[in-house]
């Protein structure tokens, strides 16, 4: 039996993970969860799979007695009591699925536990791939990426020994619900229509970075620290299908791909499985309909492209400085602050306006992202 504690439980990741829990209850027990204040699904998710622990960043204590039901569970107090519970020996998984900077703190504790970490928050890879990466080696941590993208590229590297023979990764993006519009069609795009995306049903914060296509900027960093590979590596090619999910091309010229109808349960039952395959209801694909179309990323979203390329090249703070101006940009778009094309000017603005700085620790990682998300304000006031 293996011991999960899922960490974003009650986000969509935390809906799929779930779900795959319960297809394979004779192997999987979810352990704990943590989650930042939504009560009424924590209840449901502890009334469903019986958690033993439960941390909520945002409690409200008097909320919580009334609503969390008592028995066997135990309210975790604190970060320090989290970080206990990652490190408890019963626990065989973690997995790190809080959205945006938030995800950091906790990533960077399963870093240091020596378990197996399966990682969704690519926002922590991207603004502290260079401490986490060693982090993991120092402490025996293995970390298996659960973003679909790179889930793919590491079934597809999974066969062979290293990545000395690889010539080229393919990293597919569907484009969102924009694929095939030009940036002028964007400017007047309702939130409604942003968050529509066409084949994966996911978070906010995500919907928007895969319509405006900063998804696949923040996926190209998260690659180049993960295979540990340059970026000249990797291509970004629009697949609106989303039925391949990556491809690896070896220096033999073959190309091995990973495929499924897009569904986050798939790569999520692949990490949990030891590499081997547990069992899910899944939609098989319809091979004889199946009708696969590719091409460039879009060429007027090459300067965002142009920055991950930059930050992959550049490393230190860069990644913090890209992440908080987006992150400010999509939360400002959600709170009707701002239009939809905006949010690129935000994130260029403030990537020109701070230094990248280089060698950094934690504190300083925290510090810088606050410095951006206050420019990055600066850039939305001088917008509206
Ligand atoms: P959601 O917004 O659906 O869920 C976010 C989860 O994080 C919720 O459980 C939320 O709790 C919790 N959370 C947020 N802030 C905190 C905090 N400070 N402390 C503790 N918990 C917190 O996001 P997604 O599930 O869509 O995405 C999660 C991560 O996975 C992101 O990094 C995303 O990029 C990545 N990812 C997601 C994919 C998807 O299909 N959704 C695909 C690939 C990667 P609460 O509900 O209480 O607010
Ligand atoms: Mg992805």
């Amino acid at each position: 039996m293996k011991n999960i504690v899922l960490l974003g439980a009650t986000g969509s990741i935390g809906d799929n993970v779930l779900s795959v829990i319960e297809q394979n209850k004779d192997s999987l027990n979810l352990y704990g969860i943590a989650l930042n204040s939504n009560i009424s699904k924590a209840n449901q998710i502890i009334n469903e799979h019986s958690p033993m622990f439960v941390y909520i960043e945002e409690a409200n204590e008097i909320l919580l007695e009334k609503s969390i039901s008592e028995g066997s569970l135990s309210v975790l107090n604190g970060k320090a009591e989290l970080k206990e519970l990652l490190n408890d020996s019963n626990v065989d998984v973690i997995i790190s699925a809080i959205s945006g900077f938030a995800g950091l703190e906790t990533t960077l504790m399963a870093a240091k536990t020596g378990k197996v970490i399966l990682l969704a928050n690519k926002e922590s890879i991207v603004v502290a791939g260079d401490i986490i990466l060693p982090l993991a080696k120092e402490y025996g941590s293995t970390i298996i990426p659960i973003d679909s993208e790179h889930n793919a590229i590491f079934q597809c590297l999974a066969s062979e020994k290293n990545t000395n023979d690889v010539s080229k990764i393919i990293i597919t993006a569907s484009g969102g619900p924009f694929e095939g519009k030009k940036l002028l069609d964007l400017k007047d795009v309702t939130q409604k229509e942003a968050l529509n995306h066409p084949n994966w049903d996911m978070g906010s914060k995500i919907s928007i970075d895969s319509a405006t296509l900063v998804n696949k900027c923040l996926e190209l960093i998260e690659a180049r620290y993960l295979f540990d590979l340059n970026e000249k590596y990797f291509e970004l090619v629009i697949h609106p299908q989303s039925i391949i999910h990556s491809i690896v091309t070896y220096i033999d010229g073959s190309s091995l791909c990973h495929m499924s109808n897009p569904d986050m349960k798939v790569p999520i039952s692949h990490a949990l499985s030891d590499s081997n395959r547990l069992p899910i209801n899944f939609l098989e694909i319809d091979f004889s309909s199946l009708e696969l179309s590719f091409k460039n990323f879009p060429s007027d979203r090459k300067n965002l492209e142009n920055i991950a390329r930059e930050i992959c090249n550049v490393g230190g703070s860069s990644g913090t400085i890209f992440n908080a101006a987006n992150e400010i940009a999509v939360q400002d778009f959600l709170l009707n602050k701002i239009k939809f094309n905006d949010i690129y000017e935000v994130i260029y603005r403030t990537f020109d306006a701070i230094t990248v700085s280089n060698n950094l620790n934690v504190e300083a990682i925290y510090e810088i992202d606050h410095q951006a998300r206050m420019e990055a304000e600066k850039m939305v006031k001088s917008i509206t």
